[in-house]
């Protein structure tokens, strides 16, 4: 009886721990760890794998832009902003790549706040972006930016975009100011079916985060690389 007992309690025990293991896995002793992970994203954005995986997906969606402009009436593509069409990195460096920091913006070494930061105008364009841009504006595609930037850094985006190479896009689409929503979907696709409103076919929508692309209004949706940050 006793030995019954106890191979039971010992059953139920290993239970426990592949139930607590399974329930997080994030825990001690399970495989993730945030300096590893940290170190391995710096690196792969430093040797050039992020850029070339980059340009792979913006020469798909090229590729389908150039051969579907000429069969619509109103051809238009939708670009995000951050970490598509701009690259943050210097940012996101100085803080270690956490999204959370706000305040002032200290460089090179943070913390620097995001705000504080767009209002430099001082993002470098992610290049495989801002050729596809030109490629897009040559073949006669409007294009249209939708960003999840809100109406306070206007100015400073519109000439951050500028000063970056971008020019020659119809509208530049930011959230109301310090508005939110739970996903950045909530917000995106509403202006996306206000572009279609305005009879354009917009072909292809380009973004880095799957909210720039869930929900439609769009015949292709391309996601370029960003294993840095998530907006839900
Ligand atoms: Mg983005």
């Amino acid at each position: 009886m006793k030995n019954r007992f106890s191979v039971s309690a010992k059953l139920c025990a290993a239970a426990l721990v592949a139930l607590l293991a399974a329930c997080a896995p994030g825990m001690p002793g399970s495989t993730y760890n945030l300096g590893e992970a940290r170190v391995k994203l710096v690196a792969y954005h430093d040797d050039g794998a992020y850029m070339r995986d980059f340009a792979r997906v913006d020469a798909n969606a090229l590729d389908y832009i150039t051969r579907r402009a000429p069969q619509v009436k109103k051809p238009a593509i939708v670009l995000d902003v951050d970490e598509t069409s701009l690259s943050n990195w210097p940012q996101l460096q100085a803080n270690g790549l956490d999204l959370e920091v706000k305040g002032p913006c200290s460089l090179p070494k943070g913390p620097c706040g995001f705000h504080a930061w767009a209002q430099r105008s001082a993002d470098k364009p992610l290049q495989p972006t801002l050729d596809l841009f030109r490629a897009a504006r040559k073949t006669g595609v409007t294009v249209f930016f939708i960003t999840g930037r809100d109406e306070t850094v206007r100015a400073a985006t519109e000439k951050n975009l500028h000063l970056a190479g971008y020019r020659g896009w119809k509208k530049l689409i930011l959230r109301p100011a310090h508005s939110k929503t739970p996903s950045a979907a909530d917000y995106k696709v509403p202006e996306r079916a206000k572009i279609e409103k305005m009879g354009y076919t917009i072909i292809a929508n380009v973004g880095d985060q799957p909210s720039d692309l869930a929900g439609g209004h769009a015949e292709r949706a391309y996601l370029v690389p960003n294993p840095f940050y998530r907006i839900p």
